[in-house]
């Protein structure tokens, strides 16, 4: 009994370091052993893990969100469960919850979402596809940094603050709430929103939350992508890609030949040197010439590998941003409005005379133009570039 039981032990002693090994492995090839983070899904065909189409724009939001620095974890777990980022009902709970703080947190500080990820306390180069860049990871944690140590010392900032600007004077649009009691004991709280006044007197209204808003929301409106323009899109996107990716390896390989037949020459001319055929100047020459084409070509094949696709990932944030607008216009609170309406307007946003107007910039401003005159193959030649 006892040597079956140390026979036993020893087994799973084996076991367990074989599958350990197994798994130190598949880190330093730089995928990630375990279990897929929210955003992305195990592909078992390829054992790796794959962007999740309609789950990662919602992290990637998140991660937005948070860097403006006036969401609390709660407001992200907020944020993910309406977009359905729920708890699983494997935690014995029932599932379908609004998720811990903790939970959020550890989404939050997760390197694997730029790229790279932690796996027996050492950092690995990941091979899956980053969703957010390392910039945006960093804002994130500075974020974090500056809520734990704010006292909340003053009072908050209402949402729309820093959004517009002051049609008339050109000064930032503030906010202030005010709190009126009426006689038989109700209390109301009012949000106003006016000039800050800065540069002299301003004779523009004030103006409340609930209209700005309504006229925010308006202004959203006219870039909403719809779904099926968002789909054909993105195909159109991924065809770009696969082509782009062709052209590229095709020049890669015509370089990487140039190279080995640098190569060939630097060796012949080494034994032309060796045999005394030629003069050690006109051998240093030579050398460096080649050496010099061989460094150029080595650059582009770098240039290639990397920038081949690069520019697509721009444009599919856009069409996923453009799409999730129908949502937030119905799901959202007014922080990820002020972040749509930032990406959209940028900082020409203003306020005159209790209105809100902007001028879109950018592909939204041809969004916009193509869905007045909305024809689904217009839609696709104005953003797919090189169509
Ligand atoms: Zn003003």
């Amino acid at each position: 009994m006892a040597v079956e039981f140390g026979m036993a032990t020893q087994y799973i002693r084996d076991l367990s370091y074989n599958t350990k090994r197994g798994l130190r492995a598949k880190a330093r090839r730089g995928e990630f052993p375990g279990p897929a983070r929210i955003g992305y899904i195990n592909n078992p065909r390829t054992k790796r893990h794959d962007v999740d189409r309609r789950k990662a724009p919602v992290v990637v939001r998140a991660f937005e969100l948070y860097a403006e620095g006036q969401s609390r974890f709660e407001d992200i777990a907020t944020f993910f469960y309406e977009n359905n980022i729920k708890t699983g009902s494997r935690s014995g709970s029932g599932g379908g919850k609004r998720w811990s703080k903790n939970r959020v947190k550890r989404v939050l500080t997760d390197t694997f979402y730029y790229g790279d990820f932690e796996y027996a306390g050492e950092i690995h180069k990941g091979t899956h596809k980053p969703i957010i860049s390392k910039q945006l990871y960093d804002r994130v944690q500075a974020a974090m940094e500056m809520r734990g140590r704010k006292q909340k010392a003053h009072k908050d900032p209402q949402a729309l603050c820093g959004l517009l600007r002051c049609g008339n004077c050109g000064c930032s649009i503030t906010a202030e709430a005010i709190t009126k009691r009426q006689q038989n004991g109700n209390v109301h709280r009012y949000v106003y929103y006016r000039c800050t006044r800065k540069r002299g007197p301003c004779a523009e209204p004030y103006v409340r939350e609930e209209a700005l808003a309504s006229q925010l929301d308006d202004l959203l409106a006219d870039f909403i992508l719809p779904q099926e323009g968002a789909k054909v899109m993105l195909a159109e996107a991924d065809k770009d890609e696969r082509e782009a990716q062709s052209v590229a390896s095709a020049a890669v390989r015509e370089l990487r030949a140039a190279v080995a037949d640098i190569d060939t020459r630097l060796g012949r001319l080494t034994d032309l040197y060796v045999d005394q055929d030629i003069d050690r100047d006109a051998y240093l020459e030579r050398k460096r010439s080649l050496m010099s084409e061989c460094r150029s070509a080595e650059g582009q094949i770098t240039l290639l590998e990397r920038n081949a696709t690069a520019w697509l990932q721009p444009l599919r944030d856009w069409i996923n941003e453009a799409q999730m607008l129908d949502g937030i216009l119905k799901n959202f609170d007014l922080p990820s409005k002020k972040l749509s309406l930032q990406k959209i307007f940028g900082s020409n946003l203003t306020l005159q005379s209790r209105e809100a107007r902007g001028v879109a910039q950018n592909q939204w401003a041809s969004l916009r133009e193509a869905k007045n005159n909305f024809n689904k193959s217009d839609l696709v030649s104005t953003y797919v570039p090189g169509r």
